[in-house]
């Protein structure tokens, strides 16, 4: 049990990115006097990751436009930025944590908002013309790379979860032939069963991207200045020759600086249903598993509006003590910019829920979908429907029957 953080306490926050800005925000919005040290491996001050892969890899978008605050609006919460620096360890006895510059941080209260890094195809670390996209440098590498390689670049893109479609999406865009490779049968199949995927598989086809799913990547070859930069070879022996490689197989909660903590970790940080992870201790954001409140489940989300608010709510629970702390219970939501179409999800759909599409299609570009788990409404899809999204969240916050969405739509 941890009591209220008392007025002038010193809370560190780790993570400079939305989780951690957003917990830093709200315990200045509560009036907390006390110092807020936050600390980020990045060397840049928090930015926005969405545009990423859409707007500034478009070249919509300059880097000045995806950052969360002007540095005057980021003075006015007199916050101290520790960056360019890694936590590397954490002493919960000592209530310290360790930096990699060999300095120690002492903290009355402590926020975790690490977030997630991608998977990497083995053998492909470093590999010219072979990028992850996670961070800003990334992005701006892949934008490089594009552009160096002249009109129309082959690029091949590896895993056709979200940055692969967004990748491909914007890539196509920008000119480039692109190739989507994906391990599973249907892209994002996972996240929204077959059916859905299948509709996202469409858009690709549609748009003239090609998909091939149930694929297996041997190896990939550098042949830099080349005329084949980067060649991907199948287990099937075939070649792909590429400008550009974007590897999107997914990421892995950031907790190796957890290690020996004492905090339980556990595909991320482990939280109670008030994302609090130890004594005086939150977590928020990608790498937080907390006991979601509707399923009783531990769950890790990895979309930009839970990190937003679950940063906020667990600075709240902070400052208020274990005793008096709220539990976290959204709706969940994630968007999507693929092609022209605007994906929309809210809610969380199991792996055997069923699927009622209640209107349009992915051919028509419109569509909104409805998921049934057991007599409930689990979660809704659309496609370039925002309004039809929105008047399904009371529903969903309601935990209303499947019934009662059908009578909404109309079906
Ligand atoms: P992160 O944003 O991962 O931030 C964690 C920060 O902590 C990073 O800066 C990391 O470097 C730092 N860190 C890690 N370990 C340490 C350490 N030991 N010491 C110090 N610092 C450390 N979601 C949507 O809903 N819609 C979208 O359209 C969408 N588009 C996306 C596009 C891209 C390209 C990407 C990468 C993600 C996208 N997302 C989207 C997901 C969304 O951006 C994430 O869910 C969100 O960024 C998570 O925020 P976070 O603060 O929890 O973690
Ligand atoms: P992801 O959504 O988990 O998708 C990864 C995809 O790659 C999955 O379809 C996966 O299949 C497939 N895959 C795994 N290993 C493979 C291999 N060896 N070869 C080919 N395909 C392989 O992860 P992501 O697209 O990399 O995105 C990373 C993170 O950014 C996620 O947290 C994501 O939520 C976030 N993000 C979100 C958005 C958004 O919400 N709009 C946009 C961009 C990024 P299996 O499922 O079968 O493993």
């Amino acid at each position: 049990m941890s009591a209220p953080l008392a007025p002038d306490a010193t809370i560190v926050v780790v993570g400079a990115s939305l989780a951690g800005l957003r917990a830093a925000e709200e315990i200045r919005h509560e009036h907390h006097e006390g110092a807020v040290i936050i600390v980020g491996d990045e060397p840049h001050a928090p930015y926005d990751r969405p545009p990423l892969s859409k707007q500034l890899l478009s070249g919509k978008w300059d880097v000045e436009r995806i950052h969360h605050h002007a540095p005057d609006a980021l003075d006015l919460l007199d916050l101290e930025f520790r960056l360019g620096r890694t936590a590397t360890g954490l002493d919960m006895g000592n209530r310290t944590l360790a930096l990699s510059d060999g300095s120690t941080l002492a903290f009355d209260g402590l926020v975790i908002a690490t977030g997630a890094a991608t998977r990497k195809l083995p053998g492909t670390e470093g590999m010219p013309g072979v990028w992850t996209l996670r961070t800003l440098d990334d992005a701006l590498a892949i934008k490089a790379g594009l552009e160096a390689a002249g009109p129309g670049p082959r690029l091949v893109v590896i895993g056709a979860g979200f940055i692969g479609a967004e990748v491909a999406a914007t890539g196509h865009g920008l000119g480039a032939a692109v190739t989507v490779l994906e391990a599973h049968h249907t892209p994002l199949s996972r996240v929204l069963g077959d059916e859905i995927g299948q509709v996202c598989a469409d858009l690709h086809a549609a748009n003239g991207v090609a998909l091939r799913c149930s694929v297996t990547i041997d190896h990939l070859e550098s042949d830099p200045g080349g005329p084949d930069p980067v060649t991907v070879v199948l287990d099937t022996g075939e070649r792909i020759a590429a400008d550009v490689v974007v590897v999107g197989i997914g990421v892995e909660p950031c907790t190796g600086w957890l290690e020996g903590s004492g905090l339980t970790v556990d595909n991320g940080v482990v939280c109670d249903g008030a994302l609090v992870a130890g004594e005086g201790v939150v977590a928020a954001g990608d790498v937080a598993r907390w006991l979601r409140p509707t399923t009783g489940a531990l769950t890790r989300v990895e979309h930009w509006t839970n990190a937003a608010e679950g940063g906020a709510h667990a600075a709240r629970n902070l400052l208020a003590g274990s005793l008096a702390a709220v539990p976290f219970d959204p709706v969940p939501f994630f968007w999507s910019d693929q092609y022209a179409a605007k994906i929309q999800m809210i809610g969380l759909p199991g792996p055997d829920d069923e699927v009622v599409v209640v209107s349009g299609s992915g051919h028509e570009g419109k569509m909104v979908a409805l998921y049934r788990s057991g007599d409930r409404l689990s979660a809704v899809f659309t496609i370039s429907q925002p309004r039809q999204l929105m008047l399904y969240r009371p529903l969903l916050a309601a935990g209303a029957s499947f019934d009662e969405a059908l009578a909404q739509s109309g079906s």
